[in-house]
């Protein structure tokens, strides 16, 4: 065994179908008793139904949560927060509501409980990514972290066919990275190769019925696995393309991530065996980067930067951005080869792993 160092993050999770009828017991396991509800304006039928269920220990509903965690909107839930003198969030919702709880939290101290309803994770990490002026900025801290998480699997049914296929493997894509970042430990590993493996049981089975309630128990159940190892470790190439390619070219979320997973996992495959080889167990398969690409084929999702919107002119950009502040990476990253993953990921080619440099003047060592 290797040397490793693993700090445990605080989480009470509760999960099941049905779930959503135990969150007013979570409000008062917190100690409050003025909860404001959090949701996007399409699930503002959901959070009003939660709010009605709490009865006196709801103060409201804000439905003003979007993408990116937009500063104006937070300072606007923050009036709200003010207003109706609530003393904790419930943020019902994927990776935008909950995005816009943790940034309540981080102003306010306020307790959290948040109730997923897609696959992105966020629950479980200490991240959060706030836009200003355009400009995306993302921290680590405790501060931001739910206190609670209530996953309620009925609420998953509803999220449509595309969205289920691309926020699964964005949540793949979070133990993928687990497995070879720079802080990876043991425990972390046994849930990373869980959550994959239940996310690829799943995803198929989603993609032909997504009201098939024991494959939407698996696909959560592998969420909270996934996102839990990309609170506990760090992320890696994979996470930076993504983060260069939703950030410079605004490109959707999920998607960016399900199109470039295969191609990252390609690239850094010869420095990770062990990792790969886990990987390609957990998805039944193998080659860990065909088996991802074959995964996003099975289950409809895109599989090009083409189809999703990168324009062809912004890949050498990208790639520049990408070489610029890289993440740590098992392998060095090296302009060469991330522009010809790039160039791959774009055309939606099979993944292939890009030829060592030629000169080591090319290399930036992460
Ligand atoms: P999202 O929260 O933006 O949701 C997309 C759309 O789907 C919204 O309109 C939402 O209302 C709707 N929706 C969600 N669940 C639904 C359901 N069950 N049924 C019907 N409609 C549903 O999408 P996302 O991919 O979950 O989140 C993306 C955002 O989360 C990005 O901004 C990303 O940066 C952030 N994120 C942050 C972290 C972190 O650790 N901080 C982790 C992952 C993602």
């Amino acid at each position: 065994m290797r040397p490793f160092v693993y700090t445990a993050l605080p989480a009470r999770v509760v999960f099941g179908f049905g779930t959503i009828a135990q969150v007013a017991d979570e409000v008062r396991g917190l100690g409050c008793r003025r909860a404001l509800v959090l949701s996007t304006s399409p699930q503002r039928g959901e959070a009003e139904r939660l709010a009605a269920q709490l009865g006196e220990l709801a103060a409201g509903v804000f439905d003003g949560a979007v993408m990116h965690t937009p500063v104006e909107v937070t300072n606007e839930a923050m009036r709200r927060v003010g207003d109706l003198d609530a003393d904790c969030t419930i943020a019902l919702g994927g990776g935008s509501t909950i995005g816009l709880g943790k940034a309540i939290a981080l102003r306010t101290d306020l307790p959290q409980i948040v109730i997923p309803t897609t696959y992105a994770g966020s629950e479980a990490t200490t991240m959060l990514g706030e836009t200003e002026g355009g400009r995306k900025t993302t921290q680590r801290t405790s501060k931001v972290l739910p206190e609670v998480i209530v996953y309620d699997v009925d609420l998953t049914l509803t999220l449509p066919r595309g969205l289920s296929a691309t926020s699964g493997v964005n949540a793949i894509a979070h133990a993928v990275e687990a497995l070879y970042v720079q802080d990876a430990n043991p425990v972390i590993s046994l849930l990373a190769e869980e959550g994959i493996a239940a996310l690829a049981r799943a995803l198929p089975r989603i993609a032909r019925d997504p009201l098939d309630r024991e494959a939407r128990s698996d696909a959560l159940y592998g969420a909270w696995a996934c996102g839990t190892c990309m609170g506990a470790v760090g992320v890696a190439l994979h996470h930076k393309l993504c983060h260069v390619l939703g950030g410079s070219f605004d490109l959707p979320h999920a998607e960016t991530h399900t199109v470039v997973l295969p191609h990252a996992v390609a690239y850094n495959a010869p420095a990770a065996p062990e990792a790969m080889a886990r990987v390609a167990r957990a998805l039944g398969t193998r080659n860990a980067a065909q088996g991802l690409f074959e995964l996003a084929r099975e289950i409809g999702a895109p599989r090009s930067l083409r189809e999703i919107g990168m324009p062809e002119d912004g890949l050498d950009r990208a790639a520049d951005l990408a070489v610029a502040s890289p993440y740590w990476n098992p392998r060095p990253i090296e302009r060469e080869g991330i522009r010809s993953l790039l160039q791959a990921a774009f055309d939606g080619a099979s993944p292939h792993t890009p030829a060592l440099p030629t000169s080591p003047a090319e290399t930036t060592h992460a």
